[in-house]
């Protein structure tokens, strides 16, 4: 077994063999009270899910799938910053604990080689000006040898990128402590300028040339990477720098 040397992320940790989705768990103990903190881990996911109902292929025994449960004192508004607080704190974890190369692709994947290593959901409940509570779900390919045909050549594991296995509990215990530290931070100013500078570093596509695809309207713009709210500084074509805000659109490198 291996320690955690948190103060309370994944100290209460729900285990299953088999289930839907870890984030569904994960609501489901936040709809029965349990405390901010608790992580749900499965072995193996039967409707494991991407952003916009996308599904993320979760194959049994090889992988981490996990949901941690926050009850944040923030503002609704502020909860997709806590997106890439996961996704800094994964980067992180992997990088000291495997020494691959992750990198950020903003807001929520943690990618190898231009590959997917990672990728993170969170979802919430909450009130206009309250929140219940957050959960955010991170899927990781630690010993997949290969991916179906369809993601093949957008999909890759730690197995993969550094050819050997790895053990699964000293990887989730790194990244709850990463997390522990960055969501302090976080909660310290209620923005990212804490890690802002880290999570710069580490993201793919800076100085690089992206498309924005919002709803209705795509353009090329350059990436200069995130400002303390999580928003995306995109230089555009007129000269104009825009703010581009992770639940509207998605950007991809061309
Ligand atoms: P995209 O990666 O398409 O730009 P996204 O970051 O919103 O968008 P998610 O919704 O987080 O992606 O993840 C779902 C997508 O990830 C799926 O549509 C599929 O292309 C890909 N995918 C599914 N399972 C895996 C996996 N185990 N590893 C890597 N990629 C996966």
């Amino acid at each position: 077994a291996s320690r955690i040397s948190t103060e309370w992320a994944g100290r209460n940790v729900s285990y299953f063999h088999e289930t839907d989705s870890t984030n569904t768990q994960a609501k489901k103990l936040g709809e029965e009270g349990a405390p901010a903190g608790t992580l749900a881990v499965a072995d193996r996911q039967n409707a494991g899910k991407g952003r916009r109902g996308r599904s993320w292929e979760s194959p049994p025994g090889r992988d981490i799938y996990m949901s941690l449960l926050l009850r944040p004192d923030i503002r609704p508004s502020d909860a997709p910053m806590l997106t890439l607080v996961m996704a800094q704190s994964v980067a992180e974890a992997l990088r000291e604990q495997t020494g691959i190369d992750a990198r950020i692709k903003w807001p929520n994947d943690i990618v190898a080689g231009g590959k997917k290593l990672c990728g993170i959901l969170t979802e919430m409940s909450a009130e206009i000006d309250y929140i219940n509570y957050v959960v955010i779900g991170v899927g990781i390919n630690v010993n997949q040898p290969s991916f179906p045909e369809e993601i093949a050549d957008r999909a890759t594991s730690l197995m993969l990128e550094a050819g050997r296995t790895f053990l699964r509990a000293p990887l989730i215990a790194a990244v709850m402590e990463r997390f522990e530290e960055n969501c302090s931070l976080f909660l310290g100013t209620r923005d990212l300028s804490g890690i802002q500078a880290a999570y710069n570093d580490l993201l793919v596509n800076v100085g690089e040339k992206v498309r924005v695809l919002e709803p209705g309207h795509e353009y090329s713009a350059l990436s200069s990477g995130i400002n303390k709210k999580g928003e995306l500084l995109v230089q555009k074509e007129d000269g104009t720098t825009e703010a581009v805000f992770a639940g509207e659109v998605s950007v991809r490198g061309i």
